[in-house]
């Protein structure tokens, strides 16, 4: 802390995120990281950008991606909000339509980033406990609030909810934003951008980081209203002009326009996801039911931290959160079949 600092920045928590080592050696199930990296199209679009071009500044609306969006989604390009990275979407989702009297609503196990936005822009939040099973319950959030936001599927626990449940949420609170994270939704979950042209008060918000193997290249969007995606330029167009790139631009379009590669490389994902838990079940863990490309599990006989120990010595990265209600848990990556594969070898007898 010092003399110079705004007076506010000293009570900041910053969100902490996932390890990114600099050996090249580990086995990397900590951050929920595509293994089969970016479609070759993607790649592709993204060298034919690096040119002279790069003097002169992007497309301040990103037009050609929010048609890209559009047409994969078959939606208006008016109802297409981009970031860089859904993280800042979500940042100015806060920032433009949660600072409301009444608190806003998400649940006690959830992305650790909403508390820090909440820090960052004094917004007073309820954590609203998840069900003895883990999940979300609709009836929960039926209760006065000033916005309500969850993933779908939850982070960390995979779990999904069903679209039906998320329209119940939608109908008990017609007069807040209820935001629908969905930066998993790709894989298992039903996405609720269906649901936009019903509920005015419905935004969706989606990222390339994860199914689309993007991470790196920083580009998250949200779906919803024209009157909700009005909110978030008037926020984005006060901050930063241009929060995606040239390159960031033509590969994330790329990456949309090749359902083909998606599509397959979601399945793969999907497919190892089922053989691991069935793995791990083998061993004696609990796993959660995950939508995701992560799965949740802890091992009735074994602390988590001593496990996560365990197969950092065996070069292995899975991620562990210290807190109440999940500290007995492993939240893992699903990798290739070899990168899961030394995830069990790693886990040697139990
Ligand atoms: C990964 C993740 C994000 C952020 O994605 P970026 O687009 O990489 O910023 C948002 N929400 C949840 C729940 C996530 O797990």
């Amino acid at each position: 802390m010092s003399k110079f600092w705004s007076p506010f920045v000293k009570d900041l928590v910053p969100y902490v995120p996932g390890e990114q080592p600099k050996l090249t050696k580990l086995v990397k199930l900590n951050t929920n990281e595509n293994p089969y990296g970016p479609s070759p199209k993607a790649l592709a679009a993204m060298q034919a950008e690096l040119n002279d071009n790069l003097r002169l500044y992007p497309d301040p609306n990103s037009d050609l991606l929010k048609q890209a969006v559009a047409g994969y989604y078959a939606i208006d390009a008016s109802k297409i909000f981009l970031g860089n990275g859904s993280d800042e979407v979500l940042a100015h989702i806060f920032h433009g339509l949660f600072q409301h009297d009444l608190p806003l609503l998400f649940p006690d196990i959830s992305y650790s980033f909403y508390p820090v936005y909440c820090g960052l822009y004094g917004i007073r939040f309820d954590a609203v406990p998840l069900d003895e099973q883990f999940q979300i319950r609709a009836a929960d959030y039926v209760r006065p609030n000033g916005g309500i936001i969850f993933p779908n599927p939850n982070a960390p626990t995979g779990c999904v909810l069903a679209l039906d449940a998320v329209e119940q949420i939608l109908k008990a609170s017609p007069d807040s934003v209820v935001v629908v994270d969905e930066a998993y939704i790709d894989f298992g979950g039903e996405t609720a951008i269906s649901l936009v042209d019903r509920y005015p008060n419905l935004l969706v918000t989606q990222t390339l980081s994860k199914s689309r193997s993007l991470a790196g290249l920083r580009v998250g969007l949200a779906v919803g209203h024209p009157d909700l995606i009005e909110a978030l330029e008037r926020v984005k167009n006060s901050f930063n002009s241009y929060p995606l790139d040239r390159l960031a631009v033509a590969g994330a379009a790329a990456a949309f326009d090749d359902r083909e590669y998606f599509e397959k490389t979601c399945r793969w994902v999907i497919d190892s996801r089922e053989k691991l838990v069935a793995q791990l079940q083998a061993k004696g863990f609990e796993v959660l039911p995950s939508a995701a490309n992560f799965i949740f599990a802890r091992h009735p006989q074994h602390d988590a931290a001593g496990l996560a120990a365990r197969l950092r010595e065996q070069g292995v990265i899975v991620r562990h959160f210290k807190q109440a209600r999940i500290a007995q848990f492993l939240r893992i990556s699903i990798g290739t079949p070899e990168q899961n594969q030394a995830l069990i070898d790693g886990l040697g007898e139990l």
